[in-house]
This record gives structure tokens, C-alpha cells and sequence, in this order.
């Protein structure tokens, strides 16, 4: 497969090419160069050097929930081509992000500014399905090239590892998506909730929220929601896509669990 792969990289590249990388908010095919072994491979590489630049939160009442929470929206995907994990990392942006392979990571300030369980599934529906779509490595080859990934699955060179990590997942926030790609994942992030039983309006509020608090304090929210004419538009589709949901019994928009959750952290 390797050897296939480099004999026909160069046509691979050109019917990407060709295709201009669109995104089919409805598919989550798409053409990857990255195998999904590859992907898990370097995925469990890059959660060792993830977990080194932002500190696990290792209570086991915070790990139990918000696994629970990824389990049950896990229901709710399209497909799952990887064993997906669910951490809390300290640190008090308002973000969660999700790395190649399935690891995803919800910071305490996501915790912290969430209003209820309904508003932090949202945002984890929507990482989660970055991971269904194969978005991280996708963009990794158009932004790296395949070879640099290649490298990296065997070892890298010279701290290559956890610096390409920390330019992709360090503290500016997460990977740099297309927009394309951020309306797929809240096209299919709306979806999952939906089939998991979250109301799905749970995204429309929380983004609203946020839009609000980056025109009041420009640039201290994730960048996903930093560009306001964007975020105004990506509501009105995500509102337009739960208006063609048949109405459902949705799980309470929150629990004691949360509730305790929410204030162990804020003493972190
Ligand atoms: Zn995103």
C-alpha cells in the first residue's frame, strides 16, 4: 500500500487538486491520503505530546462524566473508525478540540462557561465530528504534505513530534479548519446531537453566547468563533437544519452530575 501510495501520489494530488478539496456537508467520505490505521497511529503519537503541553485533569468523577457524555453522543455519529477518548485539560479557554484518531479534550474553561450539559455536548458534537470526517488529517496533508506525515509515523526527526503538535493543538486553540470544513462539523454535530437525544438548539445558544463574548472582549474566545460575520452566518444554518428535525423528547438539558462537575472545576 505504501509503495502504491507513492507510485500514485502524484495523480492522488492532482484529482484533489481538481476537485478543489470540496466538502459535501452530507458526506463524510472524502478523499484522504491518510490510511485510518495511519490516522490511529498518529493519533495515539500525538495524544502522548498533547497530554505533555496541557495538564489531564485526573479526578475520576470529572473523567467518568465527561466520558459519559462522549459515549452517549457517540451514539449518535455516522461512523466510528476510531477508539475515541474524552479528557478534561486544564486550562481556561473556552474550547475543546479533537486530534487525529478520536482523542478529545474539553478545557475546564469550556466547563466553566457552559450553561448546561446540553451546551458542552454541542461543542464536543462538533469536535467529535472533525474526527468523523477525517477534517485533521486531511488539512495536515494539504498543509504539511503526506511525506511529512509518513515521517512522523515512524518517530519523526529531532522533536518534530511534539513541535508540529504544538503548532496544531497548542494553546492558540486547535487546528485551523476551513470553513467548509467548521460547517460540516456543525452540519454533523447538529445530526449527533439530535440522534444522541441532546436538543440540538443547545449549539445555537452556546454559540450566540460566545458571539456575544467576542464582541466584548475581541480575540479571548477559540478562533472557530472569533470572525463574527462567520459565526452569525453558521447560526442561521445550524438554525435552519434544526427546523427540518422532526420534534423529539430530548434528555434534560442538564444533570446534578454536570452541575458538580461544573463547580469542582472552577476551584481547579
Ligand atoms: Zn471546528
Amino acid at each position: 500500500m505504501k509503495y502504491l501510495k507513492r507510485l500514485f501520489l502524484p495523480i492522488l494530488l492532482s484529482l484533489s487538486l481538481l476537485s478543489g478539496c470540496a466538502v459535501n456537508k452530507s458526506s463524510v467520505g472524502g478523499f484522504n491520503l491518510v490510511s485510518v490505521s495511519e490516522e490511529k497511529e498518529l493519533g495515539d503519537k500525538f495524544a502522548v505530546e498533547v497530554e505533555k503541553q496541557h495538564p489531564v485533569v485526573r479526578d475520576p468523577e470529572v473523567q467518568a462524566y465527561i466520558d459519559g457524555v462522549g459515549r452517549r453522543l457517540l451514539t449518535g455519529v455516522r461512523k466510528q473508525d476510531f477508539p475515541f477518548t474524552f479528557q478534561v485539560v486544564r486550562d481556561d479557554s473556552v474550547n475543546a478540540f479533537a486530534i487525529p484518531g478520536g482523542h478529545t479534550y474539553v478545557n475546564t474553561g469550556l466547563l466553566k462557561a457552559a450553561a448546561s450539559e446540553t451546551e458542552l455536548a454541542a461543542v464536543m458534537a462538533h469536535e467529535m465530528n472533525h474526527v468523523v470526517a477525517r477534517h485533521s488529517t486531511r488539512q495536515m496533508t494539504q498543509q504539511y504534505g503526506y511525506s511529512l506525515i509518513t515521517s512522523l509515523l515512524l518517530g519523526g526527526q529531532g522533536g518534530e513530534l511534539s513541535k508540529i503538535a504544538a503548532d496544531l493543538f497548542g494553546k492558540a486553540g486547535g487546528m485551523y479548519y476551513s470553513r467548509e470544513m467548521e460547517s460540516q462539523a456543525d452540519y454533523l454535530g447538529v445530526e449527533t446531537m439530535y440522534k444522541a437525544g441532546y436538543n440540538p438548539e443547545g449549539m445555537v445558544s452556546f454559540f450566540k453566547k460566545l458571539d456575544a463574548a467576542e464582541e466584548r472582549q475581541p480575540g479571548k474566545i477559540a478562533k472557530y468563533f472569533s470572525s463574527h460575520p462567520e459565526t452569525v452566518d453558521r447560526i442561521k444554518d445550524i438554525q435552519q437544519e434544526i427546523s427540518k428535525l422532526p420534534a423529539k423528547n430530548w434528555l434534560p438539558d442538564s444533570t446534578p452530575e454536570f452541575a458538580r462537575v461544573k463547580a469542582k472545576v472552577k476551584n481547579l
